[in-house]
């Protein structure tokens, strides 16, 4: 088998897409303009939403969608540890404290019956067990403001019972939606289910602007909220160079805009390519002793191939196939190593490894392959093939 050499993702770029961006550079608008709102009001259509808001990347679409959910100093979100750090991180924006709850075993989504107990157990003030260690006696926990469940991979979480548990305890539910474009929940679109959702197109997403992302909502009072806090605090009515509140600059360019809304036009392409590919790869994979391949729960209707993330044994085993893949040019990635563990939680809240043991399983034996719509078939079997040896060399 000659050597080849396999990246870790690869955007899916067409040559319409490479000419709408640069149409965009002959006129003289290239911040919001007529691409931003075409995106925008595109992907509101796509998840049933009634606005759409292009902000400069998910991380900072998250962040003004908890700034909207009032979170604060020392106020609560429930959210999953199983995650990339930046669903974590926006709490830490706003001085709010994460509560993490462990995952489901076969999605790595958050569980939601824990966390309606560790809502049932904040709210009774006995708690402290879901507090992160550091905060077990402060004095000064504020309120529980929001649940915010990721859509791990690109498979929708358990949206049906955590809405009715946010309703239950009055909480917004932000969803992170930024592995999620396409994908569905019991025939929902993932990014309709939540007060506001959001999108990311980092170039190894399903659909990417370079840096972007978007946040939908059908929260008429949201709606301008967000708009202002991505324009440095502006309102659409006040006077050039008045600002209402504190705002950022989260916006999104025309060029990204253009490219996304060119992408979004072939999405089911854009999805469909990488279903093939995850399909080749689970042919391939299923039957060598001790991989696991994806599950795909039969909640999740669609499917939005984000990445393709086997299982292993160990993460002894982990580390010995990562390496004898690397050897032969396949990059292969943990993925995720767990929120709570990560340096700065563990200064900052006092997480300690065994509080949330199915996240840390996952984050031990979790790897993914070199994955993207535009992998070839021959590469899929040259990554096969050898992952196949390198089990069989145990
Ligand atoms: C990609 C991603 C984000 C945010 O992405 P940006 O790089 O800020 O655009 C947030 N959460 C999850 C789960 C992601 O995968």
């Amino acid at each position: 088998m000659s050597s080849m050499k396999i990246p870790m993702s690869s955007p899916d770029i067409r040559a319409d897409e490479i000419q709408a961006v640069t149409k965009v550079m002959q006129n003289p608008i290239l911040s919001m303009g007529e691409m931003v709102s075409g995106f925008e009001a595109a992907l509101a259509r796509l998840t049933g939403s009634r606005h759409g808001i292009a902000v400069s990347s998910g991380t900072a679409g998250l962040h003004i969608c908890l700034i909207a959910a009032e979170v604060s100093s020392d106020d609560l979100v429930i959210t999953s540890p199983f995650s990339f750090v930046a669903s974590a991180n926006v709490i830490l924006y706003q001085r709010g404290i994460p509560v993490f709850v462990d995952v489901d075993e076969r999605t790595g989504n958050i569980d939601p019956e824990q966390a309606e107990q560790a809502i049932l157990s904040l709210r009774d003030d006995r708690g402290a067990d879901w507090l992160p260690p550091a905060f077990k006696d402060s004095t000064s926990i504020g309120d529980i403001r929001a649940l915010l469940p990721v859509h791990v991979f690109g498979q929708p979480a358990e949206m049906q019972v955590l809405s009715r548990v946010a309703a239950d305890y009055g909480l917004a539910v932000i969803e992170d939606a930024c592995e999620a474009v396409g994908a569905e929940y019991n025939g929902q679109p993932a990014g309709s289910m939540g007060d506001a959702s959001v999108f990311a197109f980092y170039p190894n997403k399903q659909l990417t602007t370079g840096e972007g992302g978007l946040v939908v909502t059908s929260n008429d009072q949201w709606e301008p909220l967000l708009r202002s806090l991505r324009n440095q605090g502006r309102d659409v009515f006040d006077a050039w160079l008045t600002h209402s509140r504190l705002g950022f600059n989260y916006r999104m360019d025309e060029l990204s805009a253009a490219l996304g809304l060119a992408q979004l036009a072939r999405i089911n392409d854009l999805l469909g390519n990488r279903a093939q590919v995850a399909e080749l790869y689970s042919e391939r994979l299923k039957e060598i002793p001790g991989v696991a391949v994806p599950e795909v729960v039969p909640s999740t209707t669609k499917m939005s191939w984000f990445v393709y993330v086997i299982r292993l044994d160990s993460e002894v085993e982990r580390k010995r196939v990562m390496r004898e893949l690397e050897a032969v040019g396949i990059p292969s990635r943990p993925y995720f190593s767990p929120i709570h563990l990560q340096p700065y939680y563990i200064e900052r809240f006092g997480w300690r490894e065994g509080q949330f043991p199915i996240a840390e399983r996952l984050g031990r034996t979790s790897l993914a392959l070199p994955f993207s719509g535009v992998m070839s078939e021959e590469q899929v079997d040259y990554v096969s093939d050898h992952l196949a040896r390198a089990m069989q060399a145990l």
